[in-house]
């Protein structure tokens, strides 16, 4: 396991080089590094895996601690069903191309070997 690649994409830094963006800007992503052009698209539908990633940062980050802060009885149930419900359906929405770049990063954290040599 080779945690540099992930927390270079945390910073929406290529994992290979930590120079290039992974992400234009929030709602897009760019199909290579312009620094040592690895293309991050590994194989048809691989960034369906920032689905995931998505859901389980909303789960943990959104959704239960609201589901928490009900529980200790200090919010009402219809705000716990709102924030819960709004924040279930922005948050994927707004995050989902950082999420992407998540994913990158944790599948060459795990599949560190299939990292492809840099061209100089
Ligand atoms: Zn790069």
């Amino acid at each position: 396991m080779k945690t540099i690649y992930l927390k270079r994409t945390i910073s929406n830094h290529c994992p290979r080089c930590g120079e290039g963006k992974v992400l234009k800007h929030p709602f897009e992503r760019l199909e290579d590094c312009a620094v040592c052009s690895l293309k991050y698209e590994r194989e048809q539908g691989f960034f369906l895996g920032g689905v995931p990633v998505s859901y389980f940062l909303v789960c943990s980050l959104w959704v239960l601690p609201i589901i928490t802060i009900w529980f200790l009885n200090w919010l009402p149930l219809a705000w716990m069903l709102g924030l819960c419900l709004g924040g279930g359906i922005v948050l994927p929405i707004v995050g989902y191309r950082y999420c992407q770049a998540l994913w990158l990063g944790l599948y060459f954290c795990f599949a560190w070997n299939e990292m492809p040599p840099r061209e100089e």
